[in-house]
């Protein structure tokens, strides 16, 4: 399961590469012995390497992408914000971080809310801190790809329901939408990293994303094993139902208790934030979450402490 960010698969370069010059030499082979003529055949060989060149194309940029040195100010913001990065990962771990980040920012989509001139303009920072939280939940699972599916739109700060700022009650954070885009507030996104209190809209929403990857809201994310889903759905059933009776004192924010979704997300920023608060409080729930992200945060800080 773990291995290096699909940068370049060579396992999976080499068989297309292979399948697109074996179609190619036997398109080339029956014109040279007849049965087939040579126009044909050239255009055969012509799409079988046309064909290689398209399904490997975004192997080839990450590869050009991550050749190039990480961008300085890049990495002072990270040096700067993310305990993650600068805190746990250890040499090599930063060097596939920060590949992680600048995969995610050249592929997915970051632009400021509004339209024309009066969008809004969005820095650096909140762009890598975005990255970044994507880049905290597949650490552990550096083969996991983010699907290139929303548009992530950030505005200024919270808004409300129809998207306004200066709305009555502009305090939602951050949302994703089913099937659209992830919307965020670059204020909250930047608070979220300033304190490690459980609460990151970062990770918060990217949660949501590997939980709508298999198209449910259910607090399931993809990539759960189908013999773990029972157990996990038990988990997170029992948890959201102990919330509801008992509000406050536990690990998670009360938002948890939302429903199975909200539980997830918040349990995904506390696991990140507070791994060992969450370990001692819930270590049936952290020991969930520890295994689905291959990443064992708790016993890191530990030893940092040492
Ligand atoms: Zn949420």
């Amino acid at each position: 399961m773990l291995c290096v960010v699909p940068i370049w698969p060579q396992r999976t370069i080499r068989s297309r590469a292979a399948l697109a010059a074996l179609v190619g030499l036997c398109a080339l082979l029956l014109a040279a012995l007849g049965p087939l003529t040579w126009p044909p055949a050239l255009l055969t060989a012509l799409a079988a390497a046309l064909a290689y060149a398209w399904s490997t194309r975004r192997y080839y940029r990450r590869r050009r992408l991550t050749a190039a040195p990480f961008p300085e100010p890049w990495r002072r913001i990270l040096e700067r914000r993310v305990d993650f990065y600068h805190k746990r990962l250890d040499q090599a771990g930063r060097a596939r971080f920060e590949d992680d980040v600048r995969i995610f920012l050249d592929e997915q989509q970051i632009y400021g809310a509004g339209e024309g001139d009066s969008a809004f303009q969005v820095d650096d920072e909140a762009r890598v801190l975005i990255a970044a939280s994507a880049a905290i939940l597949c650490h552990g699972r550096p083969d996991f790809e983010w699907p290139r599916l929303r548009d992530i739109v950030v505005h200024p700060r919270g808004f409300d329901r129809d998207y306004k700022a200066d709305g009555e009650r502009p305090e939602i954070a951050g949302m994703v939408h089913s099937q659209g885009p992830i919307l965020i507030s670059a204020r909250d996104l930047k608070l979220g990293y300033r304190r490690a209190d459980g609460h990151n809209v970062g990770l918060h929403e990217l949660a949501h994303v590997l939980d709508l990857a298999d198209g449910y809201a259910d607090g399931v994310p993809a990539g759960v094993d189908w013999s773990a889903t029972a157990p996990w759905v038990a988990l997170i059933t029992d948890r959201l139902r102990k919330l509801r009776k008992e509000r406050g004192g536990g690990p998670l924010r009360d938002y948890a208790a939302t429903d199975e979704a909200e539980l997830f997300a918040v349990a995904v920023e506390g696991f990140f934030e507070r791994p060992a608060l969450l370990r001692a409080k819930d270590p049936a729930l952290y020991a969930l979450l520890a295994e689905y992200f291959h990443q064992d945060p708790a016993a890191r800080d530990g030893r940092a402490k040492m």
